[in-house]
């Protein structure tokens, strides 16, 4: 079979252009399955983990069918979980449409109405939003959503988990029945299921890695390290490699990611790091992933929160330093490193507590990730009474959790005591 290229799909000489500046060479899969379809007219639905271009798949039908600035009112709108998210599409919508006239917007929050309210005056043909603000300028009557064609909702799932069903259910009731809905999300659950059921009109579904399976291009490893210290002590041995060029550091808790930055910052100075938890502002945040893109800044530290679905470019390894209580969150980490056709590293730290966990990503990946020998030049340190004590309290958990009659090896009696 030929290799497939953009010129396969029937877009315009503006759009070819723009993609080819853009220097996409080839199409993804998700690209190439989604792009004839959603020209086509069909409602879709598509599934493909993190990283795979679902972006340009639905953008580029889509600038291709609003085609040129018409009126006042939106003729299509993009929904979206965060308003990360919704700067990296309008970037591709940007980048894609530099040879048309076509307006764009996004309503997003973490900044003034003004300027939104007045672009939504001067009028636009694309709509980017999140459900709150876009919701908020709904309300008030600054937007119309009566001549809406196309709806997309991106990273549907993560819609679904942050409780925005309500909001999506309010966008549906007042945009006109006959449009073209496409729905797309990372991962398939029953609540993606539900939502298409409910709005997508015999939607075609398209899935480019059945179940979870991670990114085919990225290598991945993992190391059993007994405690914290000792993971520390690792950390520093594998960032001696220079191969390790920009590392993206992924953490459970806030907490721990602010110590890991710290560390990091004393050792390789704090131009070289930045960290992304829950509590940094927007800007602060996508000021750290410009950074990390852009310039010198060497590591990313991040919890799972501040990190979901955001496009980081430029990855060359991801370190995950606590294996993650939610499963999917594992792909979407890795997803991070080998984006879109490029090669990269997975390295996790697994510490006695994790096993289980690693046993069931394993499971949902569907493979096994190779075991690295523990390297003879890193010390390992002795478990502390305290992250012993506790690790043993997660294991029994984990026993109980998957036979209810266990009693419990570790002592239920201490447990008591601790509680008091
Ligand atoms: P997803 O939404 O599936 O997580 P994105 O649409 O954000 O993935 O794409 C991930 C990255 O890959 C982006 O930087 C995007 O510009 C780039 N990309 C997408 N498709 C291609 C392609 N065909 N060729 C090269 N790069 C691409
Ligand atoms: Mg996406």
């Amino acid at each position: 079979m030929p290799t497939p290229t953009f010129r396969d799909f029937k877009l315009n000489k503006q759009l070819w252009s723009a993609i080819e500046d853009a220097g996409f060479t080839m199409p993804t899969e998700i690209q190439e399955k989604a792009i004839p379809l959603v020209l086509g007219g069909h409602d879709v639905l598509g599934i493909a983990q993190t990283g795979t271009g679902k972006t340009a798949a639905y953008l580029l039908p889509m600038l291709m069918k609003i085609k040129y600035a018409q009126g006042t009112d939106p003729r299509a709108l993009i929904v979206v979980p965060a308003r990360e998210l919704a700067m990296q599409v309008v970037d591709h919508i940007k980048m894609f449409s530099k040879y048309t006239d076509l307006r764009y917007v996004a309503l997003v929050g973490g900044t003034g109405t003004k300027t939104q309210k007045d672009a939504l005056a001067e009028g636009v043909d694309i709509v980017v939003a999140t459900p709150g603000r876009l919701m908020d300028m709904y309300l008030p009557g600054f937007l119309n959503l009566k001549a809406i064609q196309m709806f997309v909702m991106d990273e549907a799932e993560r819609l679904l988990d942050m409780g925005f069903k309500h909001q999506i259910d309010r966008i549906l009731a007042v945009m006109p029945a006959k449009k073209q809905n496409l729905l797309f999300s990372a991962t398939w659950s029953e609540k993606v299921k539900t939502i298409s059921e409910d709005f997508l009109e015999a939607p075609i579904e398209i899935r480019v890695s059945p179940e979870m399976k991670t990114v085919k291009t990225v290598s991945q490893i993992v190391y059993m390290v007994p405690n914290m210290r000792t993971k520390i002590n690792l950390l520093d041995y594998l960032l001696k490699s220079e191969m390790l060029r920009k590392v993206m550091i992924f953490c459970k808790t806030k907490a721990t990611a602010t110590n890991i930055s710290k560390y990091l910052e004393r050792k390789y100075g704090s131009e070289m790091v930045r960290v992304l938890h829950g509590n940094k502002d927007h800007n602060t945040r996508m000021n750290a992933i410009r950074m990390f893109r852009d310039e010198p800044l060497r590591f990313l530290v991040a919890t799972d929160v501040a990190a979901r679905g955001i496009d980081i470019e430029g990855v060359s390894h991801v370190i995950n330093f606590e294996v993650p209580l939610i499963y999917e969150d594992y792909v979407h980490r890795i997803g991070r490193t080998g984006r879109a056709l490029r090669t990269g590293d997975s390295i996790t730290f697994v510490a006695p507590g994790d096993e289980y966990h690693l046993k069931k990503i394993q499971k949902l990946i569907g493979n096994k990730i190779p075991v690295e020998d523990f390297p003879e030049e890193v010390e390992i340190t002795e478990t502390p009474y305290e992250e012993r004590q506790s690790m043993l309290r997660d294991i029994d958990e984990q026993r109980r959790r998957e036979d209810p009659e266990f009693k419990g090896a570790f002592h239920e009696k201490k447990r008591k005591e601790k509680k008091k």
